[in-house]
């Protein structure tokens, strides 16, 4: 499977996409109402093995 991933600067986890604000684990990647051009950037769609946050790896099995 394909998911639409972010990195969090902090903790440098990758996340899986909830919505434009949010994490499947809950994590807020876009503190902001708005979503830009930008926000979309740093969406990348990458398989299943390369995502790190164990919260959103435990979500999806
Ligand atoms: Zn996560």
């Amino acid at each position: 499977m394909i998911y639409p991933t972010v990195i969090s600067k902090e903790s440098n986890l990758v996340h899986i996409v909830k919505d434009q604000n949010t994490c499947v684990c809950g994590f807020t990647y876009n503190a902001f109402a708005t979503f830009t051009k930008k926000d979309l950037k740093k969406i990348k769609f990458k398989p299943e093995k390369v995502i790190t946050c164990p919260n959103c790896k435990s979500i999806i099995k």
